[in-house]
């Protein structure tokens, strides 16, 4: 069981280059950047607040650099039967959404597309070395977390029930979600086809609800089965665009908010007690204590985890910013 906790800079957008940038990488004593993010504290602005890292990624890194370095390397693993679990953690504005989604030209393509790219060579090669005896299938689920509720965006909005799919916990003691659905997906474009009208599913229901995409937790399944002969061997990469992290209990009072920050706040809290429990090799986990961590079985196998803290570096974010930095875990305060 292993877990990286890293950040990722996102660049000033076009409107914001005259703000001013107070989040940065400290450097090595080689000019390099360091694993380390600074920022100064909100009270005393000449003194400075240090979080380390497994790795900072600064605001010029591609999408391709990041993909390469933090996730190409566990498509073996997957392959190899360890769950893969990739979380995109941070306020909203700060590049979830592009980190795991990216936009749509290919230099822009993200985590998310790159990842089942990789799949689907690897297999082809796997099915090619192995003279066509050992096969590979992959299958998609793909659902929403909202207000602790689970629904489906394989399924058009009008499908939904409001108080969501049940869990179920199986004999194995995995939970899993009752009438998720899974669909075969055969290549890049399948998926592509499915990734883009699921989308479209999570935002004709939030619209419906009056309510944001970034107020539910996106949570992409990626389902591996490898079959030679008798032996079938299954495994799963797990791609979560978390919830916005702010406490928008600041700025929006209204009961529906209310209820929905509630939900956002238990189970980020959750999210970040499981990953520092895992760093410390705890052998309990509280996975039980969220819906989320439960259905994901957070640190139960022999799996990776990967959380990708995303911030932005302006003023504007410092506050949100910085209990970001201090509730993602393992970004240990130095
Ligand atoms: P979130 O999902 O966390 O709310 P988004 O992914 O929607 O944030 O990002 C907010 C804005 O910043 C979007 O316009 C997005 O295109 C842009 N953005 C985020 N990260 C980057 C990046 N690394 N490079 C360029 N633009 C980015
Ligand atoms: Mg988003």
């Amino acid at each position: 069981m292993s877990v990286r906790v890293v950040a990722r800079i996102r660049p000033l957008l076009e409107k914001e280059l005259d703000k001013d940038v107070i989040v940065h990488p400290a450097s090595n004593d080689d000019g390099k950047t360091s694993n380390v993010v600074k920022i100064p504290n909100p009270k005393n602005e000449s003194e400075e607040f240090s979080f380390a890292f497994n790795s900072v990624y600064e605001q010029a890194t591609s999408q391709e650099e990041l993909f390469t370095a933090e996730v190409a390397p566990h498509i073996k693993s997957l392959f190899q039967g360890l769950d893969v679990t990739i979380f995109a953690y941070g306020v909203t504005g700060t590049g979830k959404t592009h980190t795991m989604r990216g936009g749509l030209k290919l230099a822009d393509r993200g985590v998310i597309p790159r990842l089942l790219s990789g799949v689907y060579r690897r297999a082809k090669k796997i099915t090619k070395d192995s003279n066509g005896e050992t096969s590979v299938a992959v299958a998609l689920s793909y659902y929403e977390i909202y207000n602790d509720k689970v629904f489906d965006l394989l399924e058009p909005p009008e499908k939904r029930t409001p108080s969501g799919l049940p869990l179920r916990a199986e004999a194995n003691g995995k939970t899993i979600v009752a009438g998720l659905s899974e669909r075969p997906c055969q290549d890049v474009r399948d998926f592509e086809r499915l990734y883009i009208e699921s989308n479209n599913n999570r935002i004709t229901a939030a619209t419906k609800l009056n309510a944001h995409s970034s107020r539910s937790h996106a949570i992409l399944r990626v389902k591996l089965t490898q079959t030679t002969g008798d032996m079938v061997r299954e495994s799963t990469a797990s791609a979560i665009d978390l919830a916005g992290s702010e406490d928008n209990r600041r700025t929006d009072n209204d009961k529906e908010r209310l209820v929905e920050s509630a939900a956002i706040n238990k189970s980020l809290f959750v999210l970040s007690q499981c990953i520092d429990a895992i760093s410390r090799g705890d052998r309990r986990i509280p996975f039980r204590e969220s819906k989320m961590t439960r259905i994901l079985s957070l640190g139960q196998n022999n799996g990776i985890t990967i959380m990708i803290l995303n911030l932005a570096p302006i003023r504007s974010y410092h506050l949100d910013t910085l209990s970001s930095l201090n509730v993602s875990s393992r970004a240990k305060r130095i």
